[in-house]
């Protein structure tokens, strides 16, 4: 008689709700998973012949990469190849993997590893920008040459023939940002945070997903039964049936829960007694425009734009963006359309232009950064969003700033862009608003030098959080103190708004942390004027807002600033969400 497989629950991080129940399909990245063999004597010219071959298709392979991108990008960016094609022709390379073949008698998958990764170690160590980088090149190109090795192709999300859950180690955003939900209905990985882009990516989505299982990846088989409770960050194999059938108890009654919320869609975000803000979405596609309609925002309060460079192989002209932002804001008017300029670097990177590899690339050369360094691919952009800007409601905001020189030289460049559209004479709105996140600290101390620049302040709490206390915002390990709620943050957005009031500006919130609907009254009462969350979550923050009255907001909003622990306030949160909401608690948990 076959033996029922036993149910395996795994605990992760819940960073996009809902529950799915469905088969595995393993996403294997390509150095993984070879495993290691003994060989004898006569096995070694073998093993040399396999690795000759696989250098052979891998210098293929390059060639072919690299005049496709030289077609495409150019010359320059094609460089990165050429660094690639000389440890592919390393004789001193090759020679080394065989005298370890016969002195180490292990499978050359093995060797090859350990000696690429020794070369690579000994490059990263050197005071020469330029040699470390090679490391990088040496570790990618023995990827691919193991690939090579293995004989199996990388497994694709786009060879998905039916609806399945993604196991994975990681996921780049650009990965999640081209996933087809019809397919993809759910992922976990083993690595990640609940504010890592590909989380947010999975929120805008719609998928159920669960991320830093540590070794989900190794723990599940292809085609295995896996159920993913986002809410939970709970992941089970092979689940029973008694589990099956109380899940499918809780998926009904949430679903119930869910209904009654959609019929809010066209209230305002209206407290009890009249107090009202503006509540909008984050989009990252154009695509996402149905998820903003259908759940009742008001327009989008950030259009993380650098997703429509992601998801292709080359840059986007100023015509074809232009489309783009005409058309989401064509849809939406005459809501408006914040559109923040690319903020790529971070977590999100071009695989098409080359960048140095950096020690920490949420410090580095990312966003505004990039942009003014780069000032034909910024103006490309703002000519093209000042184009669609004509008899449409759309704003423009620039992404990590970190002090006025760079506000005003971006403005510098948009007038540049303002005059090239005049003299080609393409018409553009001469009013159109232009804002700031604020996501860096030493941005929100000094809002008051910010604002006379701008119209409006939007922040950034899933980075603010990140640079104030000091935590990597995509590393599991150290996830757990990672908290919206630190008497820092709140100090640091009670001072924006009040600045921004001041100076008789706006000031929205579009970090994660105005999605959660239990910190919304804490935000409402520090005098946030306008929300934009993932389109999923603007039902349970509307119901929320609808269900408070505004004294209730400032009352917890005073005793949160007294608090001394990020617990206390979360708790506080929580408490007059429970007593406002039940049914918003009932759905999160
Ligand atoms: C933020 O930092 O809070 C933000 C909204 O921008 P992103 O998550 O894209 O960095
Ligand atoms: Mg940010």
């Amino acid at each position: 008689m076959s033996k029922e497989p036993q149910e395996i629950v795994l605990q992760g991080i819940g960073v996009s709700p809902g529950i799915v129940i469905s088969e595995a399909f393993l996403l294997t990245s390509v150095d993984d998973r070879y495993v290691e063999r003994e060989i004898s004597e006569d096995e070694i010219p073998r093993e040399i012949s396999r690795l000759e071959e696989a250098l052979a298709q891998t210098r293929g392979q390059l060639h072919d990469i690299q005049s496709k991108v030289k077609a495409a990008i150019g010359q320059d960016n094609a460089g990165i190849f050429d660094a690639h094609l000389l440890v592919v022709e390393d004789r001193a390379l090759l020679d080394e993997v065989i005298r370890g073949l016969k002195s180490r008698r292990l499978n050359v998958e093995v060797i090859l590893h350990d000696v690429a990764e020794r070369y690579a170690e000994a490059l990263s160590k050197i005071e020469d920008d330029y040699l470390r980088e090679r490391a990088a090149d040496v570790r990618d190109v023995t990827r691919r040459i193991l690939r090579n090795l293995s004989g199996r192709a990388h497994s694709e999300i786009s060879s998905l023939s039916k609806p399945c859950v993604i196991i994975a180690n990681d996921l780049a955003p650009s990965e999640t940002a081209t996933m087809d939900k019809e397919r993809v209905i759910g992922f976990a990985t083993d690595l990640g945070s609940p504010t890592s882009h590909t989380a947010i990516m999975a929120r805008a989505l719609g998928i159920p997903a669960i991320v830093g299982l540590h070794d989900v990846s190794v723990r599940v088989s292809a085609g295995d039964a896996v159920l993913i409770d986002g809410n939970k960050g709970v992941l089970i194999i092979h689940p029973s049936a008694d589990r099956l059938e109380r899940y499918g108890q809780l998926v009904e009654s949430r679903r119930h829960i869910q209904s009654e919320l959609a019929r809010l869609k066209d209230e305002d975000a209206e407290t009890q007694d009249g107090y009202r803000v503006l509540l909008s979405a984050n989009i990252e596609r154009p695509d996402d425009v149905d998820a903003v309609l259908e759940n009742g925002a008001r327009g989008v309060g950030l259009f993380r734009s650098e997703f429509i460079y992601l998801t292709r192989e080359d840059l986007p002209s100023e015509e074809e963006q232009y489309h783009v932002y005409r058309d989401v804001a064509q849809r939406l008017d005459p809501d408006p359309v914040i559109i923040r300029t690319i903020d790529l670097g971070g977590d999100k990177f071009l695989s098409h232009v080359r960048t140095a590899k950096e020690m920490n690339p949420f410090m580095g050369w990312r966003a505004i950064r990039f942009c003014l360094a780069q000032p034909d691919i910024f103006k490309t952009q703002l000519r093209a969003i000042l184009r669609a800007s004509q008899s449409t409601n759309i704003r423009i905001m620039y992404p990590m700033v970190s002090s006025v020189d760079e506000v005003v030289s971006a403005n510098r460049l948009l007038e540049e862009a303002k005059s090239d559209l005049r003299q080609a004479g393409h018409a553009f709105n001469e009013d159109l608003e232009v804002g700031v996140m604020i996501e860096i600290p030493s941005a929100a101390l000094t809002a008051n030098l910010l604002a006379p620049h701008v119209a409006f302040f939007s922040i950034g709490t899933n980075d603010l959080v990140q640079y104030t206390l000091a935590v990597d915002r995509v590393n599991e390990r150290v996830a757990y103190l990672y908290e919206p709620t630190h008497p820092a943050i709140l100090k640091l957005i009670k001072n924006t708004i009040d600045i921004g009031h001041q100076h008789g500006i706006w000031t929205g919130i579009c970090g994660e942390m105005a999605g959660n609907p239990m910190m919304v009254p804490l935000l409402m009462g520090l005098g946030a004027d306008e929300f934009s969350v993932s389109p999923s979550l603007v039902p349970v923050v509307k119901d929320v807002i609808r269900n408070l009255h505004y004294a209730q907001a400032e009352t917890l909003a005073a005793k949160a600033m007294q608090s001394v622990s990020p617990k206390e306030v979360l708790d506080l949160c929580r408490e007059l969400t429970q007593e406002i909401a039940p049914e918003v608690i009932e759905l999160m948990n």
